[in-house]
């Protein structure tokens, strides 16, 4: 059941036996899914946090209450965890019951500003915050020595395109491709909507994380209020590592979901980090590739084209009453896709295994 809050600026549900999600009511009306997966039944566990969303500026008003993601997990009581706050586990002890907090570990699913809004209050009370390795120069933020020259964490978190300040974070461990950790969960690096696009898959729940590589088009909020979301690429996207990374997550998919069906268990979910919860995997994942094939074959044209930041940018969606998808990206990422598929140097096969030969 959703339980709207009234006063702060997080809805949050359960969406699994130890996950749940907090969709962030925010001022950029970007309306990002955290998901904090917390192991109910073992006491000190660390509660697992994807991404931190727009952060405590980012709240529609002053009067709310628990702006700051790192507050609301440690204050504010969740009914579905038994009136608790996600952070707080109770201890009894001779005959009382003291409230102890949980560490708490950042994951963040790339550094766009609505992702890593809230890390600044994490890192303060030093939590851990994991990022992807994929291209570590992507995140660095260490000064140059010229004052007026962006690094390129400012650069690529889009903060200074929304007027936001880029929050202050270390992050402590850049996760390698295929890296177990916390118990369940696997990292993959799937590059394409920005180099440091990380997914998390957790083999506990069967359900594979995504940030913002793909999500449907339209959801509807706890407050009933319908939400239209296109995928958006950024400068820094590339649809070659993209189309790369789907494929990839399809062959993800298909091994783990035969391993599942030979010991009887159910298909894997999704879940992204907008509009789109615990739907089955392979259906949004196919249903998504073929979309995007569909744009590359040139079947499918774009519906607008408009300057943005002094690049074009196109909006591809079918001519349909409702799509399920629809993408925003700059045009350029199209015509790469080409000049790589008609390049002699390069390999673009249908397994998406792009090989420099
Ligand atoms: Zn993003
Ligand atoms: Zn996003």
């Amino acid at each position: 059941m959703v339980r709207v809050l009234t006063r702060t600026p997080y809805w949050c549900r359960s969406v699994n036996p130890t996950t749940f999600l907090i969709i962030h009511d925010d001022k950029f009306a970007e309306h990002p899914f955290i998901y904090v997966k917390v192991c109910i039944n073992e006491k000190s566990a660390p509660l697992i946090v994807f991404d931190t969303g727009c952060g405590p500026g980012a709240a529609l008003s002053e009067d709310l209450f628990y702006k700051d993601l790192k507050d609301f997990l440690l204050h504010f009581p969740v009914a579905a965890n038994g009136d608790c706050p996600l952070a707080i586990y109770p201890i009894v002890s001779n005959g009382g019951v003291q409230c102890r907090e949980r560490p708490i570990i950042i994951i963040n699913t790339h550094c766009h500003f609505d992702h890593i809004g809230g890390n600044e209050s994490f890192s303060l009370l030093s939590s851990s915050i994991f990022a992807s390795g994929y291209d570590e120069d992507f995140l660095r933020d260490d000064s140059t020595g010229h004052p007026d020259q962006k690094t390129p964490r400012q650069e690529n978190s889009l903060c200074d395109t929304v007027g936001m300040r880029l929050p202050r974070y270390k992050i402590t461990s850049f996760l390698k491709d295929r890296q177990h950790l916390l118990g369940s969960l696997e990292s993959l690096h799937t590059p394409g909507h920005t180099p440091d696009s990380l997914s998390i898959y957790d083999h506990q729940q069967g359900v594979l994380y995504v940030g913002d590589l793909f999500y449907r088009r339209k959801c509807a909020l706890p407050d009933h209020r319908i939400i239209f979301q296109p995928i958006m690429f950024p400068a820094s996207g590339s649809w070659i590592d993209y189309m790369r990374s789907l494929q990839k997550l399809k062959a993800f998919i298909g091994q783990v979901e035969y391993t599942l069906f030979s010991h009887g268990k159910r298909n894997i979910m999704i879940s992204a980090s907008h509009t789109t919860a615990e739907v089955p995997a392979m259906e949004l994942l196919e249903s998504v590739i073929r979309f995007f094939d569909d744009i590359i074959t040139g079947k499918l044209e774009p519906r607008e084209t408009f300057l943005k930041q002094g690049e074009y940018y196109s909006l591809w969606k079918y001519d349909e009453e409702d799509p399920e998808f629809s993408v925003v990206a700059p045009s350029r990422l199209l015509s790469e896709v080409w000049e790589a598929k008609n390049s002699t140097a390069i390999d673009l096969t249908p397994t998406g295994n792009l090989r420099l030969v």
